[in-house]
């Protein structure tokens, strides 16, 4: 907790301002399936969730977000990747609003970044619910990319920086920022930076994609141990690849990791790096293909042999966030409705049906394999 940010409100919990660190998850449901979604609210707010955060990409998910609402009382946050237009339709049932300043760009391009913003402060402040900028590593905004083209970390902070500006221009400061990353070597520097450069503003923290149990859980506690001491960091999400029905397990290792740093129970993770790093998106209502968990844990399985290997294997569950978020992956794959997309970096390599796709990576990382 860092007593130096200021305190903002998310109905009635506190993030910042000294207040304690508060934990997060996200429901992996379709947004549509109301009582699937109330069930892990329900599940999620009684493994200890401050706060649970749900996605809503169309005029459907918001409706059915109306409904969800009136059967819980949990404090719900909506993230909202490129789909800003609907924040007027869904503030009345939220109490935060996320928005990544990466994807502002795609929707009404006629408008500029700062009124798209403004639009978001105006519903934020009417409403009185909060705002997180949730700037990520798979989605830099491309004007501040093409500004930094050989610094990424710089970029990500340069645009959290500059939308903090934008909200504070517009007399809004009710918001926390994220600089999330799946590598949390880079959490720590991005974070550290940032919280030099506006030590008022509340942090949340998390490591993207951190992938399955147990390593999910050591990539995030890394990151968290190197920053929490030092009072960076004001709310928390653990990101997991886990099957939906326990989705709870991030609730339970943000609480444990917390608690085991107040009480100085620090790990060593001494191998973290070296070998084989396998990424993995938390899932969210946008998976249009439930295999996608499974996937992820067959290609854990497969990928042991390389697992001495400096190599990265990222996999993501949808087409939202998996062609980005895949760019710097050796080797990545992300999942539609039917077929999943394999890539080498940035180039594709092909469609493949979902029982075909874990051969095809074979053969990949097997050239890969041989020539380092
Ligand atoms: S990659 Fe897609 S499915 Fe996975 S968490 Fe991100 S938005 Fe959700």
């Amino acid at each position: 907790m860092s007593s130096q940010t200021r305190k903002i409100k998310v109905r009635d919990l506190e993030i910042g301002g000294g207040a304690p660190v508060s934990v997060q998850s996200m429901c992996a449901t379709h947004t549509q399936d109301i009582d699937a979604t109330v069930r892990q609210i329900r599940s999620l707010a009684a493994a200890g969730a401050d706060l649970v955060r749900v996605a809503v990409d169309g005029e459907k998910d918001a409706e059915a977000l109306a409904a969800i609402r009136k059967q819980t009382q949990a404090r719900l946050v909506v993230d909202l990747q490129e789909n800003y237009p609907l924040a007027e339709k869904i503030a009345p049932y939220v109490d935060k609003i996320r928005y990544n300043p990466g994807h502002l760009h795609h929707l009404e391009k006629h408008k500029s970044i700062k009124e798209k913003v403004a639009r978001l402060a105006g519903v934020a402040a009417r409403q009185g619910i909060a705002l997180r900028i949730g700037v990520n590593c798979g989605s830099i905004a491309p004007d501040f990319l093409a500004r930094y083209p050989d610094d990424s970390l710089k970029a990500l902070v340069e645009s959290a920086v500059w939308h903090c500006e934008l909200l504070d221009g517009l007399g809004f400061t009710n918001y926390a920022v994220s600089l999330k990353d799946s590598d949390p070597r880079k959490v720590i520097l991005c974070n550290k930076e940032f919280a030099k450069r506006r030590p008022d503003v509340p942090i949340h923290l998390g490591v993207t994609e951190a992938g399955l149990l147990p390593d999910g859980a050591v990539k995030t506690r890394i990151a968290l141990e190197q920053l929490i001491p030092l009072g960076i960091g004001d709310t928390l999400r653990v990101s997991l690849t886990l099957p939906s029905a326990e989705k709870f397990q991030e609730v339970y290792w943000g609480r444990r990791i917390l608690k085991d740093i107040e009480e100085r129970r620090f790990i060593s993770a001494p191998d973290f790096g070296k070998g084989l790093n396998l990424i993995s998106c938390p899932s969210c209502s946008r998976v249009e293909n439930e295999d996608f968990v499974k996937l992820a844990m067959q290609v854990k399985e497969m990928t042991a042999y390389a697992k001495d290997r400096k190599l990265t294997v990222a996999v993501m569950g949808c087409r939202v966030n998996g062609p980005g978020e895949t760019d710097d992956a050796d080797l990545g794959l992300w999942c539609g409705p039917s077929t999943v997309t394999l890539k080498r970096k940035a180039e594709k390599i092909g469609s493949f049906r979902y029982d075909e796709v874990l051969p095809a990576l074979k053969r990949e990382l097997d050239v890969l394999v041989l020539s380092r």
